[in-house]
């Protein structure tokens, strides 16, 4: 009797010609049809969750603030901005729910935050997001690119607030998308170019459409759109965007802006004013577009807020201070092998001091703390009778000259 050729039930392909087949009691299916089923499966849950939302409180400025001091250390100003902005936001999404043909229509507020890298803009993001209890997902602005281009597309970044919001669109249509390095996506001066880059204004023209408020078609796994792809049409108006870079070099167009209005005023006494050592503080949209963002962009971003750079007071209270500081991190860590590690304020500093020298912001003190801490997370853990652990001066500088850190060149 002739052998039986086993086959996908499915699409009828021959084992031989798929690179698995699974059998089931009477049938099999093949890695292509499983990835086909997957496919629609997702779209159905999409469509079926799409009117089920999750509940979510909306807190007054006072209390987001509040709440964002638990996690966010200082960038008073930014949160206080930032505290208005999300509050207006959701009162007004809840405004467009309650009075469906009222007169007065509250625009949205996508927000910019400009400040060095790690001084806390993704952290201030991602925090408002789970306090929202709202999908929250982070996009590259470098890695975007007009449609046709090699790279993203766009709408790639709704696409993974999709994901994030397990294919609820009612979810995902009032959720948060952090755009980090806008600045990089600035053209060149502030002259409208004439070609077209791929990586600049094309983006910026890009992200546009999505940042106002419109129905975009998002291909429910990302990647590229391609023809015969089913698409899920979202819904950007009340999605709140915040953005943020460092904005090299702003500080110039800052100064030169001020100086600009010395003549205009003749208010000396107005410049006497002006910190000279912070001007990112005087930031305003005018600025962004000199720095490059297109002006219909900078409209779509009115709300334009900073950051202070980490000092080492700041950097200090990083350490020890948020609900899941480091420090409380790591003391915790030790406590389940019942350990009971604690710090000497001078090991504290000279952490921080590492820190600053290095140029590492906060980012730095992960690593350095990491460093330090490494020997005696490999080594006590196999010894019960140490019960505690006290890190001093003098054990983080052992440690630290042991770490590659230690050889860096300060630049
Ligand atoms: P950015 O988005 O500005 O580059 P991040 O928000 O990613 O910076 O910050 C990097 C890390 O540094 C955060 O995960 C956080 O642990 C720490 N950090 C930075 N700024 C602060 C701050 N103001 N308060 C508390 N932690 C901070």
């Amino acid at each position: 009797m002739a052998k039986t050729v086993e086959k996908c039930s499915f699409c009828g392909r021959e084992k031989r010609e798929t690179r698995m087949l699974i059998a089931g009691l009477t049938a099999h299916i093949c890695d292509s049809c499983i990835e086909q089923a997957q496919t629609i499966l997702h779209e159905e849950l999409a469509s079926e969750k799409s009117k089920a939302l999750p509940e979510f409180t909306l807190l007054k400025p006072l209390e987001i603030n509040k709440y964002l001091d638990q996690f966010v250390i200082g960038q008073d100003e930014a949160k206080r901005v930032i505290a208005v902005a999300v509050y207006n936001h959701y009162k007004r999404i809840n405004h467009v729910k309650d009075v469906a043909n009222d007169d007065v229509d509250i625009e949205k507020s996508n927000i910019v935050v400009v400040g060095e890298t790690g001084t806390g803009k993704t952290l201030l993001a991602r925090t408002i997001a789970r306090m929202l209890n709202v999908p929250f997902c982070i996009a590259d602005a470098t890695a975007l690119t007009e449609a046709g281009y090699v790279g993203e597309d766009v709408e790639s970044i709704l696409s993974r607030l999709l994901q994030v919001a397990d294919f609820n669109l009612a979810a995902a249509e009032r959720g948060i998308v952090f755009i980090d390095e806008i600045d990089k996506i600035a053209r060149k001066g502030d002259n409208p170019s004439i070609t077209r880059d791929v990586s600049g204004e094309g983006v910026q023209q890009a992200l546009l459409k999505m940042l106002e408020g419109s129905i975009v078609n998002v291909p429910p796994q990302g990647g590229r759109k391609h023809p015969e792809q089913k698409m899920i049409q979202v819904n950007t108006q009340n999605i709140l965007f915040i953005t943020g870079g460092a904005f090299d070099g702003i500080d110039k167009k800052i100064s030169n802006r001020l100086q600009t209005n010395k003549i205009g005023y003749k208010t000396d006494k107005k410049q006497q004013n002006i910190d000279k050592d912070n001007l990112l503080q005087y930031i305003t949209p005018v600025d962004l577009k000199a720095f490059g963002l297109i002006p219909e962009l900078v409209g779509r971003l009115p709300i334009v807020t900073f950051m202070h750079t980490l000092d080492r007071k700041t950097l200090r209270r990083i350490l020890t201070e948020p609900r899941n500081s480091l420090i409380k991190q790591y003391t915790k860590l030790f406590e389940l092998d019942n350990i009971k590690l604690t710090f000497d304020d001078e090991a504290l500093d000279f952490i921080v001091e590492k820190s600053i020298e290095f140029k590492l912001g906060a980012r730095g003190l992960r690593s350095i703390l990491e460093g330090i801490m490494t020997d005696a997370m490999f080594e006590l853990p196999s010894k019960p009778s140490v019960k505690s652990l006290n890190v001093t001066a003098a054990f983080v500088e052992e440690k630290f000259r042991k770490t590659s850190m230690a050889h860096l060149k300060v630049a």
